[in-house]
């Protein structure tokens, strides 16, 4: 998965993001690889960030991607709502 990457950002880790992955396996530091894909979907979104559990492989995006129809899309939760 040459698109794949990792990110070592670690002031980025109070961003939002899943706790657990589709398959209920826990999601931290230590379980998850974080990642981002640039978007080719039409319209076009920003980028598409990626979580992938090392326990089970599964990844969820978030926003929904077309080019990744298979992964679980991870509802965006906006803070001050
Ligand atoms: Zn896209
Ligand atoms: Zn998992």
């Amino acid at each position: 998965m040459p698109e794949f990457y990792q990110f070592n950002e670690a002031g980025n880790m109070k961003e939002s993001a899943p706790t657990r992955c589709p398959n209920g396996h826990p999601l931290g530091p230590n379980t998850v690889l974080v990642g981002a894909l640039p978007c080719l979907c039409h319209p076009p979104a920003t980028v598409h960030r990626t979580w992938r559990c090392t326990a089970c492989d599964a990844c969820m995006t978030r926003p929904e991607g077309s080019r990744n129809p298979e992964w679980t899309v991870w509802p965006s939760i906006s803070p001050g709502r």
